[in-house]
């Protein structure tokens, strides 16, 4: 029998809980109920630079508002809370080793301003990767020494020089595979997984079957298909939500007057069904959507 399917939210806490999070959520939340399997809350809050304060709680009260419970996770002051990445940094960290170990990744000691001459250089040369991958070159002896001096270094994983993975998406077929970055950064100087890294870690280990974000993130895929493939790990299915989109068919996510985040219909009143029965079927009309958000004054 195929496992329950298991689906997640995975918002980054940046700001206030925007219609597309609430709509992303939402889907996860429906097919989980329909399918008969679960769907957890992961707050993804590893980019320390770019937590914004109290926008974890707006999420939890926006998604509740909604009455979008989720199944699953710590259990905290007697109910389950979300999973928080921050708090799961050791799990990263073994799984980083891992990759060392297999040679699938390497430390990395260049310095911002080499690596900033080498992006120009490699840019002057016509060249579209952002590194040269000098510290996968490095001696097992020189990187012992310099980790005895405590040089502060990131971890890269070694990316083959491959075209990159293709990959079937349950919304939007077979897209063409963006390029995988020249060993891309895993884990950053302050010792903090990417975004990569601990999306696919927790994936993998949340044993999530379906993978139901935003279209913003289909770029993503073929890295995070490669790591998959370096740590041995069968991936998800994935499935893209096609963006909502002004009017004007700019992002909605830029949108600058009202009507964008959840909280704005909470405080003008608005029934929740009202909002997510939108939701629902907004975003699906192709480049220009030709449904506009409701107004929350209206
Ligand atoms: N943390 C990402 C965001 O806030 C979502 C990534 C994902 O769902 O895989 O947009």
């Amino acid at each position: 029998m195929p496992p329950l399917p298991r689906l997640r939210f995975a918002p980054s806490p940046t700001g206030s809980l925007h219609l597309g999070g609430l709509r992303t959520a939402l889907f996860n939340h429906l097919l989980a109920r329909k399918w008969g399997g679960k769907w957890l809350l992961r707050i993804e809050d590893t980019d320390q630079t770019r937590l914004v304060e109290g926008s974890v709680d707006e999420i939890r009260r926006g998604l509740e508002w909604a009455g979008l419970d989720y199944d699953e996770g710590p259990v905290v002051g007697g109910s389950h809370g979300p999973y928080y990445q921050a708090q799961r940094l050791d799990m990263y960290h073994s799984h980083a080793e891992d990759l060392l170990r297999k040679d699938r990744a390497y430390r990395c000691f260049c310095e911002p301003a080499q690596l900033a001459a080498t992006r120009l250089r490699l840019q002057q040369s016509g060249s579209m990767a952002g590194y040269d991958r000098t510290c996968r070159k490095l001696e097992p002896d020189d990187v012992k020494h310099r980790l005895s001096l405590h040089q502060p270094h990131c971890i890269r994983l070694s990316t083959p020089d491959e075209p990159p993975p293709s990959f079937a998406d349950l919304v939007f077929g077979n897209p063409s595979p963006h390029p995988v970055p020249v060993d891309p950064i895993i884990v950053k100087t302050d010792g903090f997984p990417t975004y990569h890294l601990a999306n696919v870690v927790d994936d993998h280990s949340m044993e999530i079957t379906h993978v139901l974000r935003g279209e913003e993130w289909l770029p993503s895929v073929p890295l995070h298909l490669t790591l998959y493939s370096a740590f041995g790990w069968e991936p998800p299915q994935f499935a893209h939500l096609p963006l909502l989109l002004n009017p004007d068919g700019s992002k909605m996510s830029k949108r600058t007057g009202v009507g964008a985040f959840v909280s704005e219909y909470m405080d003008k009143g608005w029934e929740p069904e009202a909002v997510l029965n939108w939701l629902a079927t907004a975003g699906w009309g192709g480049k220009r959507d030709p449904h506009a958000p409701p107004d929350p004054d209206a």
